[in-house]
């Protein structure tokens, strides 16, 4: 089974609407046919700039794809602040980030909430990114692949193969995340591949083998070719580095 790699990039609260359509722009010209060819790649901007970038991307018929930072588990009506399924999908939303830790963190997003989440997306036609990590603790304590597996089964619970088979887990261990930490290819490894042999576990060997899984913290264009050299790392999930064109682009390109 061959998996295209994604690299996704998660701008997080960054860019104005405008600073957003340079930013693409920038990236769109800086992207070659050939990564391409090898990687799927994705920019998550805030909510306020994606019709702007979706703007810039359908102009330049660009192969970027577009993707959320969160969505409301819920489908219309009061919930103040909120951005629905449909509302994004109308924008040609394709991907959403669904219990990054920083949502989880600052918003007490639990397994219910991305359980939930993971649903609304699916029922739209939008591939989840489940993000999943170990707080510090967790690690020191040796009880990080147990930590993530729970939040792995919590967030994909009543999930058919088929429906899981789209989805896109990201391995995003807290510590690492936006510290210049980036754990070891064999750490990463080490909790991808347990993710890998769980999905096989919870549905089967076929869905294991189709689903993404994506590494994020402090994935740089420095080190992202020895990251995914591993056998159950299709990609990552970029913060810091997703934020300077060239940066991201180079990222990608060592990707590929
Ligand atoms: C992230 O926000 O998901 C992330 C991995 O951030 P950074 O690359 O900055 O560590």
């Amino acid at each position: 089974m061959t998996r295209t790699p994604l690299i996704a990039g998660n701008w997080k609260m960054n860019k104005t609407h405008l600073e957003a359509q340079a930013l693409v722009e920038d990236l769109n010209d800086a992207l070659t046919d050939h990564d391409f060819d090898a990687v799927d790649v994705a920019v998550l901007p805030p909510f306020v700039d994606i019709r702007t970038v979706q703007t810039v991307l359908d102009a330049a018929k660009s192969s970027i794809g577009l993707g959320a930072q969160d969505i409301s588990q819920h489908e219309s009506g009061a919930y103040t602040g909120e951005v629905s399924a449909a509302m994004l999908k109308a924008l040609n939303v394709t991907f959403a980030a669904i219990g990054h830790s920083e949502r989880r963190q600052y918003h007490g997003e639990d397994e219910a909430i991305t359980n939930a989440k993971v649903k609304a997306a699916l029922g739209a036609g939008i591939t989840p990114i489940l993000c999943v990590g170990e707080p510090l603790e967790e690690r020191r304590a040796g009880k990080h692949v147990e930590y993530t597996l729970a939040q792995l089964e919590g967030g994909l619970s009543g999930l058919s193969a088929a429906e899981a088979k789209q989805v896109v887990v990201a391995y995003e261990p807290v510590w690492a995340i936006g510290t210049g930490e980036v754990a070891t290819p064999e750490d990463a490894q080490e909790v991808c591949g347990a993710i890998r042999d769980t999905l096989a576990s919870l549905f089967d060997t076929d869905t294991a083998q189709a689903v993404r899984v994506l590494y994020g913290g402090s994935v740089k264009s420095s080190n992202v070719a020895d990251i995914m050299a591993k056998d159950d790392i299709d990609g990552a999930l970029v913060g810091g580095a997703s934020l300077k064109a060239d940066e991201f682009a180079a990222l990608a390109g060592n990707a590929a």
